[in-house]
């Protein structure tokens, strides 16, 4: 059977691995090489404990008071966009607590199974990938904030996931070599960690040394569908006879929406990390600065530190008004540490694709016998990758799926 899958991002690559683990005849586009997209510079964590759908109850009043500030963690470009303005109504539609019930077992049995079958992959790559399993670290400043994380951790707990309540001092015992300023934590000990940039890589690598095609700066321009089925996907000079077709292109899933005959609901959400090289005090575990929604990712002897959600923003600007406050923030957790703010040229950015209930598309398109849609993993599309490639190969070869997928619906809204 020949497989086409659309992106080469995190999803696509997961995607192409079982395909080709199943015998398929994988060929991957990518409109750029495959570099220049939301998955090579991100924090690298995969992480079960992000089971929380981004729609959730407090966020809409708690987004309206950032969209005030201009150095807050999250924003939304307002422009007069018809799809944006579809986004944002759906998404305060769906910030409740019944929905969110409804939505965090699907988010993570997928987080859980990926979770599983990353620690596979990384075995059976020939490189090292720099996965690290030694949690990940959830720290606050603010009273309040502590109540909601540790109210998390009691649910994670019920989902069967450990996680440690923590005081400052137990925080600061976790991390020997740097001075932590926070007023306690939550460690989630099965989170993980790994570079992101070196797993596309070694994924890349070994699907080619393996028979995957890749064709690059190939933009997918539309379909030839034919009773019922996708036979062919153009691009501007070539036209690709298939006999499956996978869309992976993460947040311009909805750019392709009309030749296949769906709509999606899918808006860029910019974000920024920046890495700092041969740090001399060391972090040993990962962390979310959870006031100030930044990541901090130790990366062997780097430092990534990233965040912010720019949403509806999917040009390449970078906005040091909001890059700044990162840094700033990572300075005030860890006093220490000493970073400067680096120039716009040293400030990677990635575009989340964001659903507007916090679920991915993850499912054949309904009217059609022979394609599947892998995407809108927003914040977790790392943590996510290897469950939704695993469950997309089962798709394709027509088996029962690991996991049930119809949460996932690519109709659901
Ligand atoms: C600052 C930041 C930190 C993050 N940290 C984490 C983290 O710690 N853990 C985690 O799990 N997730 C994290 N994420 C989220 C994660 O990076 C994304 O969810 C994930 O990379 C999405 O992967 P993707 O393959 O769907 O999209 P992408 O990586 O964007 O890939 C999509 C590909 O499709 C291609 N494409 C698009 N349209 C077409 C077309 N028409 N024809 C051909 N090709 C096309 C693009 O060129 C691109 O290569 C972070 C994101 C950001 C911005």
């Amino acid at each position: 059977m020949k497989v086409v899958i659309i992106g080469a991002g995190v999803i696509g690559l997961s995607c192409a691995w079982y395909a080709s683990k199943k015998g398929f005849e994988v060929t991957v586009l990518d409109s750029g090489d495959g570099t220049d997209n939301c998955s090579w510079g991100n924090a690298g964590y995969i992480s079960p404990s992000h089971f929380v759908p981004l729609a959730s109850p407090g966020i809409v009043a708690q987004g309206l008071r950032w969209m005030l500030s201009p150095t807050s963690p999250f924003y939304i470009r307002l422009k007069a966009d018809a799809a944006l303005a579809r986004w944002c109504w759906t998404f305060y539609r769906k910030a409740n607590a019944t929905v969110v019930a409804r939505n965090a077992p699907h988010l993570n049995q997928l987080l859980g199974l990926s979770r599983q079958l990353i620690e596979d992959i990384a075995r059976e790559l020939p490189v090292s990938v720099g996965l690290q399993t030694k949690g990940c670290l959830m720290l606050y400043k603010k009273e309040t904030t502590g109540h909601h994380e540790a109210e998390l951790a009691r649910e994670a707990r019920m989902l069967g996931w450990s996680a440690e309540v923590l005081s400052a001092a137990e925080v600061q015992a976790m991390e020997p070599d740097v001075r932590v300023d926070v007023l306690g934590g939550v460690y989630f000990p099965q989170d993980a960690h790994l570079h992101p940039g070196s797993l596309m890589q070694a994924l890349r690598q070994d699907l080619v040394a393996g028979g995957v095609t890749f064709l690059s700066s190939n933009e997918v321009t539309g379909f030839n569908i034919s009773k019922g089925k996708v036979e062919a996907v153009n691009t501007g000079e070539s036209r690709l006879t298939c006999d499956a077709v996978v869309l992976a292109t993460g947040s311009r899933l909805a750019h392709l929406e009309a030749g296949l005959g769906l709509s999606l609901l899918v808006q860029p959400g910019k974000g920024y990390s920046m890495t700092f090289g041969d740090q001399k005090s060391r972090l040993y575990h990962p962390a979310i600065l959870v006031d100030d929604r930044v990541a901090m990712t130790p990366l062997g002897a780097d430092l990534r530190v990233g965040g912010t959600m720019e949403l509806g923003n999917d040009d390449g600007s970078i906005n040091m008004r909001r890059v700044r406050p990162i840094v700033q923030a990572a300075n005030t957790y860890y006093p220490e540490l000493y970073l400067s703010v680096p120039g716009p040229e040293d400030v990677w950015h990635g575009l989340r694709p964001c659903t507007p209930d916090g679920l991915p598309y993850l499912g054949k398109v309904p009217h059609l016998q022979n394609a599947v849609v892998a995407g809108g993993h927003a914040m977790i599309g790392i943590s996510m990758a290897a469950g939704t490639g695993l469950l997309v190969s089962q798709m394709l070869a027509g088996e029962k799926t690991e996991i049930p997928v119809d949460g996932f619906r690519v109709d659901r809204f």
